[in-house]
């Protein structure tokens, strides 16, 4: 064995290139839940930066289902699903997801990426086109890397440009898909469903809406972004995820009976991984019945994103144009947004910062994620601590 080879150097070369550029970081270490108050190491901070919006991670309706699974279907499901890992609550958390969706089917993967990445893969193919918007989730554009297919992009909700490209495609392709996230995570505005999904079927285009961040915040119940737009039955296929608002851990595609049958054959995901664990399962169709039951925890969401919103915006910080419990705190350059974050963990708030390539050149932000359960005093000293910092750092006056 040569030694020397086995020390990697070429990856500690790349480490030190990240060292060098300011770009290394270690992961921070939460000493408990996803709570709006978080436990690190060695301070408490305000928590400001989970996808936890419903504050259901340790709820403890959801931990009493997952117990109760654990002792009735054990703690793991022993196989993947099209050997004998499919257990009776797997089948009744996507019958009570097609419900809550309001679709004929729902198929779960283990998380909203393996969703993406497994379903495009198998509904599309070489002969396709494939268009996507810009700024979509990098688990959609993982997803279409896995398809020989013709790939075009559109610049970020431009919607003339989709309509360019749909025409320009007309009698070329076998079938085109068009690929839209919801709800857009780097500054919460949403995709112009009712348009895309209109030149969809003036063009006829498939439409696959990735719904992670709208699932749970938007839409009646948190029935998601395309109940928002009232479009029930004009998007082929609805991916949503069970890690983020849900509170668990998991993905699923809503769609049409028959997407299911080809999906139960052919997502590769399903087919050669190990299916959700039992707890997993049964607190996510916790949570969707609580949902279905109860829109509480969403109004708190809201009412608590509004509350900040305004007092952020009032301070003079740039909130850029968010339509969802998203708040974007754009800072501009680069390094300055990094100091501005790294200030506000000192001080007790923590947020997570943005800057490029996740979002273009000189717009890097704070990013705003409050939860349902935070109190208006945490939010108002979180405010506070924000002002403070900022003034200081000459970014409000
Ligand atoms: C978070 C996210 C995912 C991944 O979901 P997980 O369940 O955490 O794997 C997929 N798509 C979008 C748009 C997301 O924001």
């Amino acid at each position: 064995m040569n030694k020397e080879l086995h020390e990697m150097k070429y990856l500690a070369e790349k480490v030190a290139d990240l060292k060098a550029k300011g770009l290394y970081r270690t992961l921070p270490v939460n000493q408990g839940a996803c709570e709006p108050v978080l436990q690190l190491a060695d301070r408490e901070v305000i928590n400001l930066c989970s996808n936890n919006y419903l504050s259901l991670a340790n709820d403890a309706r959801l931990k009493e289902a997952a117990i109760k699974a654990i002792e009735r279907y054990g703690v793991g499901a022993g196989a993947v699903r099209t050997i004998v890992g499919n257990q009776s609550i797997h089948e009744e958390l996507e019958k009570a997801l097609a419900e809550f969706k309001k679709v004929e089917r729902c198929f779960i993967y283990q998380s909203g990426y393996d969703c993406n990445i497994g379903t495009i893969q198998a509904i599309c193919d070489k002969e396709d086109l494939l268009i996507s918007d810009q700024l979509n989730h990098a688990s959609i554009i993982d997803g279409m890397r896995m398809v020989k297919a013709t790939k075009q992009v559109y610049a970020h909700s431009n919607m003339e440009e989709l309509e360019a490209l749909l025409q320009a495609a007309q009698g070329k392709y076998h079938n085109i898909f068009i690929f839209t996230d919801g709800v857009f995570s780097m500054d919460g505005d949403l995709a112009n469903l009712p348009k895309i999904v209109e030149l969809a079927e003036k063009y006829g285009a498939f439409t696959y809406v990735d719904d992670a961040h709208g699932s749970g915040t938007m839409g009646s119940h948190g029935r998601g972004t395309v109940d928002h737009f009232n479009l029930h039955g004009r998007v082929d296929f609805v991916v949503g995820t069970l890690s983020k608002a849900i509170g668990v851990k998991g993905g699923y595609v809503a769609c049409k009976e028959v997407s299911y049958q080809w999906l139960s054959h052919r997502a590769r995901p399903v087919l050669f991984s190990t299916t959700l664990s039992p707890a997993d399962t049964a607190a996510a169709k916790k949570a969707i019945e609580i949902l279905t039951e109860d829109d509480s925890l969403q109004k708190q969401l809201w009412d608590n994103s509004r509350y900040i919103k305004e007092k952020l915006t009032a301070l003079g910080f740039n909130t850029g144009h968010s339509e969802t419990p998203i708040t974007p705190v754009i800072i501009g350059d680069e390094a300055k947004t990094m100091r501005f974050s790294k200030a506000l963990l000192e001080r007790g708030v923590f947020v997570s910062a943005i800057v490029f390539p996740t979002v273009p050149a000189g717009t890097g932000r704070v990013r705003v994620m409050v939860q349902a359960k935070h109190t208006k005093e945490q939010l108002d000293k979180a405010v506070a601590i924000f002002a403070a910092v900022a003034k200081e750092m000459g970014i409000i006056s």
